[in-house]
């Protein structure tokens, strides 16, 4: 690992103070579990690391009935995994951050990093697409608050500007006739990416299924909704033959490659298989 500066700032305008200064050659400090690795490859090499650990305010996860979901963006996936209103009202994301590498990793990893590092295979990421998630940004120009779709850019690239910070992810309040599914399928059971991610959500009302939303991850440059497949859904019952449209609606708007772990057709039929299955348990834990 090349040698850096180290800095702690206490607030975030000194923070993105310290990014805007030192553009290009600055990355910041979250819980490391990317960034650490990718110094000690070589693939990042900063010269000025930031750290997000004393700055106030970025981590917890509150809950109200009328404004939502805020999760601070250095709470780490472990808490997010066992947290009961998560666990209750966004089991998706419970279950997305209960996937991410193996407990140790998780008692580090935390959300904002999870998502700002751009991996196309973030497994919070499908879970916040299916949970209609706002992300909230702080620079040097105040604050601004992006829908998590419009968020990722490419592989590896967000739209966050120079001296920007992701302080917090918001969701919608949930009520008890809502439920989400995300499901991650991957080469090895413990520790290993998604070749395939789907999260699914919806709202029953008297046999009807609206507000569906569906994320995937790991089947396209960067995570995204099946737009598609939710518009075949939403205002209808879940019967066999919906599901079955839908789940072919979701694969064709995957566009995967083929790699070493899974060719693109695979992957492309998993979207299919997982759509279903995941929309089908959104709709029977909405059900109660
Ligand atoms: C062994 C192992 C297994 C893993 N398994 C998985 C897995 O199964 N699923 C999965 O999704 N990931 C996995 N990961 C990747 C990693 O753990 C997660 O992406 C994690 O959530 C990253 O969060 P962090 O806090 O450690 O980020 P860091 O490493 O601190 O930061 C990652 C990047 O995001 C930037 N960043 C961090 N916080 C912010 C912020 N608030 N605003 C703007 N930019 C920010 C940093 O500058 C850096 O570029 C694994 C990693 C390891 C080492």
């Amino acid at each position: 690992m090349r040698n850096f500066e180290f800095f702690e700032p206490e607030t975030i305008e000194e923070a993105s103070d310290l990014l805007t200064k030192y553009n290009g050659t600055a990355e910041l400090l979250a819980g490391g579990t990317d960034l650490i690795i990718e110094m000690k490859a070589r693939t990042a090499t900063p010269e000025h690391v930031i750290s997000l650990e004393k700055v106030p305010g970025l981590t917890g996860i509150d809950y109200d009935e009328e404004s939502g979901l805020r999760i601070g963006a250095l709470t780490k996936m472990r808490r997010l995994e066992n947290d009961p209103i998560i666990r209750e009202r966004y089991t998706a994301l419970a279950e997305g951050a209960g996937e991410v590498g193996g407990v140790q990793i998780r008692n580090l990893a935390t959300i904002g990093g999870n998502i700002s590092h751009g991996s196309p295979a973030a497994d919070t990421a499908a879970p916040l697409l299916a949970l209609s998630a706002q992300v909230k940004i702080a620079g040097a120009d105040g604050e601004r608050t992006v829908p998590i779709e419009t968020f990722f850019v490419g592989p590896g690239q967000t739209v966050l500007k120079t001296g920007e910070i992701v302080t917090a992810f918001e969701c919608p309040a949930r009520s008890a006739n809502q439920g989400s599914q995300y499901i991650k399928q991957k080469i090895r059971e413990v520790m290993d990416l998604a070749f395939v991610g789907v999260a699914s959500s919806a709202t029953t009302d008297n046999g009807a299924v609206s507000n569906v939303k569906i994320g995937l991850s790991a089947v396209a440059p960067t995570p995204l909704r099946a737009t598609d497949a939710e518009a075949i859904v939403n205002g209808n019952s879940l019967t066999t033959e919906l599901l079955q449209q839908a789940a072919a609606a979701a694969s064709a708007q995957s566009s995967p490659i083929s790699d070493l772990r899974c060719s693109a057709e695979h992957r492309r039929e998993m979207v299919g298989v997982l759509t279903r299955r995941t929309l089908q348990a959104a709709v029977d834990r909405a059900q109660g």
